[in-house]
């Protein structure tokens, strides 16, 4: 029992790292800069007589090449070396097979935590990570409790996450919080999740997060959320349920919900959350909290970009450490592959709502690596980033298209074709699911997605409904991603459909700009007129 005496306390927390161990090109935030800031911050508290805990919220994978390509384990020898206590298992660390999760968790010298994780072993469901880890300091236990958010099951990728049943994070700590109370194993509890900060538990669309989490509770069984997901600085107007107008360096007052205080630090590790805690008669009190920035930076009046903070000397053993996984893939992302006069448009804002250029240029990749294929789908979700006008790089492609799916080829009768166009071109404009689809024209009944599409022609070609046809689709969508009609399931409503598994889809990207470049012998610039998309092929 932690007794009547004070115990100091730090807790310090990062989220939604995504693959962002090195420094931007304008030095800011970088894993060796945290290093420093974050050693500095345990000097100061363990000469006052504190100590403190490093935790991160998830969502270390996805998100830039170099750590894609090395299946984050930059991002993890960096967390190794900055000393984290633990981490929340985040959404994003399901793009990658299951293999690769389980390197990582060796990789890690910190538990990866989630409660809500289950995997089916001989016909029982058993938790895929540790649910909590209880931390003594002092003469304090603190117990640290993982909680994933239930979209991943929707949102994560289904050709890895199928064995995995993702249960409700709140149901499951109270499961978690009674155990811990039963075996008098902590004195307070913690809780890290991968969930999301939605102000007033307002979480539209998503599933509920922190806020509604802490509503749930009883009061008095968590102390504090540590959170991610929805990447935001958790900075309140102070008293209300609303967030403040938070810029680095201001200051910043976490929510509080039923008791319990709910934490996040925006993303990339562009700031460390510092929560100082005071444990006393069995009290808790915040002392102070700040959102420290990691070398980010604005423009001054002459317009020269100046350090927002204080200035960090990044860490210089682990940028060397770093610096190695950083140059050893250069020579691959920097090799100029492409030429092109105009943008290609995958801002999420536009590919999600419209056809673009760069959906139709990828459903054209797509389409042209493998033989006899009619038209192509693609979901829109997936295409990550725009190019700019210029040279395309290799590490473009990677950009764009950075979740390592593998181009499939479907054959179906007409019949069914149009079913699956009716479900799958009606999917809500606006979401990652909404299709770039070349060479139909058709139309759809958005009000009723289970009404078949009325398809004109395929390639041009007046559709039959008895003859067959091909498409390609990536396999996240095939698997069932965004709620697309899971081809591969046993039960599925497309009992014919004849699915070949092709190249990956950044290769398959990569060599046809490769050889649309190649078309122009003199310049290598891309032609794109042939992908703008034509307004009228779809009719909603
Ligand atoms: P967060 O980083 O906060 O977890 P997120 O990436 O899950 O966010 P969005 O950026 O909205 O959320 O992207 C979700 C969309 O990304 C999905 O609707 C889907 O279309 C696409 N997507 C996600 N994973 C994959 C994947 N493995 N392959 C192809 N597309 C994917
Ligand atoms: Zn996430």
């Amino acid at each position: 029992d932690a007794g009547d005496a004070c115990v100091k306390f730090t807790i310090m927390h990062t989220n939604d790292n995504h693959g962002r161990f090195w420094e931007n090109s304008d030095g800011e935030y970088g894993m060796a800069a945290r290093k420093a800031l974050i050693d500095s911050i345990r000097t100061e508290v363990r000469q006052n007589g504190g100590e403190t805990l490093l935790l991160s919220g998830g969502d270390i994978n996805t998100g830039i090449p170099e750590s894609d390509l090395q299946d984050a384990e930059p991002d993890f020898v960096g967390m190794n070396a900055i000393g984290y206590n633990a981490m929340a298992v985040g959404n994003h660390e399901f793009d990658n097979a299951l293999t690769v999760v389980e390197k990582q968790r060796e990789w890690a010298n910190f538990p990866m935590l989630s409660a809500n994780i289950y995997k089916t072993e001989n016909d029982t469901l058993v938790r895929y990570f540790d649910p909590y880890k209880v931390f003594t300091i002092g003469s304090l236990r603190i117990a640290v409790v993982g909680l994933t958010t239930e979209d991943t099951e929707t949102i994560g990728n289904p050709q890895f996450i199928g064995d995995l049943t993702f249960t409700k994070p709140t149901d499951e700590i109270k499961k978690v919080i009674s155990e811990i109370k039963a075996n008098d194993e902590a004195d307070l509890i913690f809780a890290v999740t991968h969930m999301g900060h939605y102000a007033d538990a307002a979480f539209g669309s998503n599933a509920p997060g922190d806020v509604s989490m802490a509503r749930e509770l009883p009061e008095g069984d968590l102390a504090a959320i540590i959170g991610g997901h929805s990447q935001v600085a958790v900075c309140m107007e102070s008293g209300t349920n609303t967030y403040a107008n938070f810029k680095a360096g201001d200051a910043c007052t976490p929510d509080q919900q039923n008791g319990t205080y709910i934490m996040q630090a925006r993303d990339w590790g562009k700031f460390v959350g510092r929560a100082d805690f005071e444990y006393f008669n069995g009290k808790l009190n915040l002392a102070s909290y700040k959102l420290i920035p990691v070398n980010l930076k604005e423009e001054d009046s002459n317009g020269n970009l100046v350090t927002i903070g204080n200035a960090l000397t990044p860490n210089i053993t682990l940028r060397d450490t770093l610096k190695v996984f950083q140059d050893k893939i250069q020579p691959t992302l920097e090799k100029e592959i492409a030429n092109i006069s105009e943008k290609l448009e995958g801002d999420r804002k536009v590919v999600r709502n419209q056809q673009t250029n760069l959906g139709h240029f990828i459903a054209a990749a797509q389409k042209s690596s493998l033989d006899d294929v009619d038209f192509a789908i693609l979901n829109s979700g997936g295409v990550r980033a725009s190019i700019k006008p210029g040279v395309v790089k290799v590490r473009n492609a990677y950009i764009v298209q950075p979740f390592n799916n593998s181009v499939n080829k479907v054959t179906m009768t007409g019949s069914d074709i149009a079913r699956y166009l009716g479900s799958v071109a009606t999917i809500k404009v606006g979401s990652g699911g909404y299709a770039q689809i070349i060479n139909v024209n058709m139309s759809v009944n958005c009000d009723k997605p289970t009404e078949p599409a009325i398809i004109n022609s395929i390639g041009g070609e007046t559709f039959s409904p008895t003859e067959k046809y091909s498409f390609t689709i990536p396999s996240f969508s095939v698997a069932g991603g965004d709620k697309y009609p899971n081809l591969r399931a046993d039960d599925n409503n497309f009992q014919d459909a004849e699915i070949f598994v092709g190249k990956l889809d950044v290769d398959v990207l990569r060599q046809f700009l490769e050889s649309e470049s190649a078309k122009d012998s003199e310049n290598g610039i891309i032609d794109l007129s042939p992908f703008e998309p034509n307004i009228e092929d779809i009719t909603y």
